[in-house]
């Protein structure tokens, strides 16, 4: 059936709920994606400036092939013996430091980082968490109490075990070095000792991407980690965005922060949109998790998702992909400072690799957040064939994250729109 657009937004509230989010005023029907453009029904191209998950590029023919190959051979679970799952974990924990040397596959960064919560308290036993105020890890019944941005009005009552930190904001209170930081995860651990929980571990994005990603220097969580393990915690890093080359300088954004994690959980862009996540961590504290819990994942780590998973490595290193990162990503944030001395709405620019962005303020001075105005950019940007959308604690950053093959040409178009938009449509 094809329905017109109309009748899909009618026909999703009848069969999936009244309140499932869409992007924009003007939802988009896309029907085909290709490398880094889409296009919607009535047959527009747009330039795909958002989508992490495509992280090789949409409909990657590598990716496309490699599924093809394993779904037309054999797609079995975990509990028969199979190359493809440990081919891939070697090449994959081959990218990290020698102490990440085992993994779990999973379906989801929801189920990652499920299973990190659970390590820590296997490992420690406790369960106090940590987390900043502004953050994402996801959605089963543990990892949505950290989300304190879509804070459930029902649950399991569960909160007592997670404390949060103000998220890190380089633009309205920089900390140079990372010490106000670990002095706010301090304070939160002497309340779980205090309050009997104990404190088991801190999770945290090691680049703060839903936290609206601040510039902060290399090596910027080292004060943090030295507070995490003198307290015999743990530190999570929640790789589900920033990892795979996306900030250009590294593969993970944890080796830019300076740190080496005990635990890494791994999602969206790890098979190019075929449904794959990951923890990864060393063989004791998988095996210390494995004791405490029988763990099985029907569909994690199934061949297919293995073969989808190791073309998107393969094809990283064929097309030199974290370099372009790197490349594009200077040009870009070259591109946004003239941008930010051109409109004065640019209060402050951000990013590394290919994730960047603005924020968006009404007054330099008072830095108040142009949140409506920044709503209108990307609703403008949509109409103007450019996807891309915003985030952070005010919702005023330009959140700009496109497939990895993004290329100069591909910014230009970007800014040269965002210019465009900028100067009319305010
Ligand atoms: N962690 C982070 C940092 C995320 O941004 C997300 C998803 N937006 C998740 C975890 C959850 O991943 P999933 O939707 O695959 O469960």
């Amino acid at each position: 059936m094809t329905r017109s657009k109309d009748q899909l937004i009618k026909d999703r509230a009848r069969l999936m709920g009244p309140n499932v989010a869409t992007f924009y005023d003007d939802p988009v029907h896309f029907v085909k994606g290709d490398g880094v453009w889409l296009w919607d029904a009535d047959g527009r191209k747009y330039l795909d400036c958002y989508n992490n998950v495509p992280h090789v590029g949409h409909c990657n023919p590598r990716v496309v092939e490699a599924i093809h190959r394993q779904a037309s051979t054999l797609n079995i679970h975990t509990r028969y013996l199979h190359d493809g799952i440990l081919d891939y974990i070697e090449r994959l924990t081959a990218t990290m430091h020698q102490s990440l040397n085992s993994a779990i596959v999973t379906c989801t960064g929801s189920e990652a980082n499920d299973i990190a919560l659970r390590m820590v308290e296997a490992l420690t036993g406790k369960r106090g968490i940590i987390a900043t105020d502004a953050t994402y890890h996801g959605n089963t019944s543990l990892v949505s109490q950290l989300s304190q941005s879509n804070v459930p009005t029902v649950g399991f009552g569960l909160e007592q075990y997670f404390r949060f930190v103000d998220a890190p904001d380089s633009y309205r209170a920089y900390d140079s070095d990372g010490t106000i930081f670990a002095n706010n995860v301090a304070q939160q651990i002497a309340e779980h000792e205090k309050s009997g929980t104990g404190f088991a571990a801190l999770l945290i994005c090691p680049y703060f991407l839903n936290e609206g990603f601040p510039d902060s220097p290399d090596g910027w969580l080292k004060p943090v980690a030295n507070v995490v393990r003198k307290a015999g915690g743990l530190l999570i890093c929640d790789e589900v965005q920033s990892g795979f080359g996306r900030v250009g300088t590294h593969m993970w954004a944890h080796e830019k922060m300076g740190v080496t994690p005990d635990i890494v959980t791994l999602g969206k862009p790890m098979a190019n949109g075929h449904p794959v996540g990951g923890v990864v961590t060393n063989n004791d504290i998988i095996a210390r998790f494995r004791e405490g819990y029988r763990y099985f994942n029907t569909f994690g780590g199934n061949p297919v998702s293995c073969a989808a998973a190791m073309a998107v490595l393969e094809e990283m290193d064929a097309e030199n992909l974290m370099d372009n990162a790197k490349t594009v990503g200077a040009h870009a944030r070259a591109r946004l400072s003239k941008l930010k001395e051109k409109h004065e709405i640019i209060g402050d620019i951000r990013g590394s690799g290919l994730v960047f962005g603005a924020e968006m303020v009404l007054d330099r001075k008072t830095k108040t957040p142009a949140s409506a105005q920044t709503d209108k950019i990307i609703n403008a940007m949509r109409h103007r064939g450019v996807i891309l959308s915003k985030l952070g604690r005010h919702k005023n950053t330009l959140k700009i994250r496109p497939p990895m093959p993004f290329s100069i040409d591909n910014a230009d178009i970007l800014f040269d729109t965002l210019d465009d938009v900028l100067s009319t449509a305010l």
